[in-house]
């Protein structure tokens, strides 16, 4: 199969889609360059509960909890309401926010970021819109929480993986987060990045063990917080130990910007 061929992708299935948006990729190796976002609803996990919760009132127990909740969590948020898009719609909204759609004097946003909720749930259309975006000169990058194996067809369009493994401060159960079919065969796309995200010193060894035990090969540590106060607290506890260890430190360039605001 080449890339730019849509064979085997129903290009007609609607996928629920939270928001699509034009900013800057806030972490990572692409930190600080402007991307086109493309969010889908609905995940796997329920970081920060052991469970999904059955209401409203029901507290997180977990260090680190997720910051994007309204994508998956029916208990708080209402996603029946989310819009069910084709892979075609998907891409015709992110050339859409592109500035260089309509000023060709700008230069093309060429990097597409796909996250979530877990954007592995929605592999066929990912596909899709990473078919079209390489001959457009774009490249594409998923943010997973690395559960789910990638399909052959996904690894052969050439897309890179932010893969966020989630550690015990989730308080999600290791047999739901950590699924080692999918850890092996995303490490073994050399296309994957390796992500904490941090909420203190206790995570570090956790992190090393996950490390050793995968062969995990470029490690980068993400501090947990949704204030820039906290983000900037959460980097100094460990970068000392990132340094030490050889692992990379990302901040979370939106939320010094502008906090925890929907859409940055
Ligand atoms: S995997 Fe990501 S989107 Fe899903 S609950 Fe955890 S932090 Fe949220």
């Amino acid at each position: 199969m080449t890339i730019g061929s849509s064979s085997a992708v129903n290009a007609d299935k609607r996928v629920p889609v939270a928001e699509t948006f034009y900013s800057f990729q806030g972490e990572g190796v692409n930190l600080g360059r402007r991307a086109l976002f493309l969010r889908f609803s609905g995940c796997n996990l329920t970081c920060g509960y052991p469970s999904l919760p059955r209401d409203a009132a029901t507290d997180a127990t977990g260090a680190m909890v997720c910051d994007t909740e309204y994508t998956w969590n029916t208990a708080r948020h209402d996603l029946s309401t989310a819009r069910r898009l084709t892979s075609g719609e998907v891409w015709a909204e992110l050339i859409a926010l592109d500035p260089a759609t309509n000023d060709s004097s700008l230069p093309v946003v060429d990097l597409i970021v796909v996250s979530g909720g877990e954007p592995m749930m929605r592999q066929k259309v990912i596909i899709d819109v990473a078919r079209r975006a390489h001959p457009d000169g774009r490249q594409v990058e998923i943010e997973t929480n690395a559960t789910i194996p990638p399909r052959p067809e996904l690894i052969e369009t050439g897309v890179f993986f932010n893969a966020g493994l989630k550690l015990a401060s989730s308080a999600v159960p290791r047999a739901r987060r950590i699924k080692p079919a999918a850890i092996v065969a995303l490490q073994s796309t050399g296309r994957t990045r390796w992500k904490f995200v941090i909420t203190g010193p206790d995570d570090l060894e956790e992190v090393s063990a996950l490390q050793a035990e995968f062969g995990l090969t470029e490690v980068w540590l993400s501090p947990e917080g949704t204030t820039p106060g906290l983000v900037v607290d959460h980097m100094r506890i460990v970068a000392e130990e990132a340094l030490r260890r050889g692992w990379h430190l990302t901040t979370r360039q939106h939320v010094l910007i502008w906090s925890d605001e929907r859409g940055r």
